[in-house]
């Protein structure tokens, strides 16, 4: 299996509820392992050109306004096959369609504030990793 990076963010409703560690415990338990990690906060100007993919979605501006609400943890997550790993670590979009045991479905409030983001694929985590980090911020 491929090594692979991809891009994680613990979202505003699962840091404000005290729920980072929690989370990076899943994903290290899973056998991820982090490469790099901060809190920041996001501006509508950033939270809109990060989710500019879904810039046609009836969601995206509840979508942008819920991600600047507070800080975000922004990390990279890095091993066999990471990408897809960490969807399944994650769960499905939609915390109440989401399997047991996955953050979504133990940590997630509804569809929008579902506490986690992924990549989805090599390309779109390499446009993503680069959009939060500098390479010297990554071990
Ligand atoms: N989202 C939403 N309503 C929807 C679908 C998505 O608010 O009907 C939000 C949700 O926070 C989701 C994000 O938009 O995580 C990005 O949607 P995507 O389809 O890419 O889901 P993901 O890749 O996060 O599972
Ligand atoms: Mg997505």
């Amino acid at each position: 299996m491929a090594m692979e990076r991809t891009l994680s963010i613990v979202k505003p409703d699962a840091v404000g509820r005290n729920l980072i560690g929690s989370i990076l415990r899943k994903f290290e338990t899973a056998g991820l392992r982090i490469a790099g990690g901060k809190l920041i906060r996001l501006t509508p100007e950033q939270a809109q050109a990060f989710y500019a993919v879904h810039k046609a979605r009836p969601f995206f501006q509840g979508l942008c306004d819920y991600m600047c609400s507070g800080p975000i943890f922004v990390s990279v997550l890095e091993g066999d096959n990471a990408i897809a790993k960490n969807r399944e670590v994650m769960g499905a979009t939609d915390p109440a369609k989401a399997a047991p045991g996955t953050i979504r479905q133990e940590f997630g409030q509804d569809i929008e504030k579902n506490a986690v983001h992924g990549s989805d694929a090599p390309e779109t985590a390499a446009v993503e990793i680069a959009f939060y980090f500098k390479p010297e911020e990554l071990f």
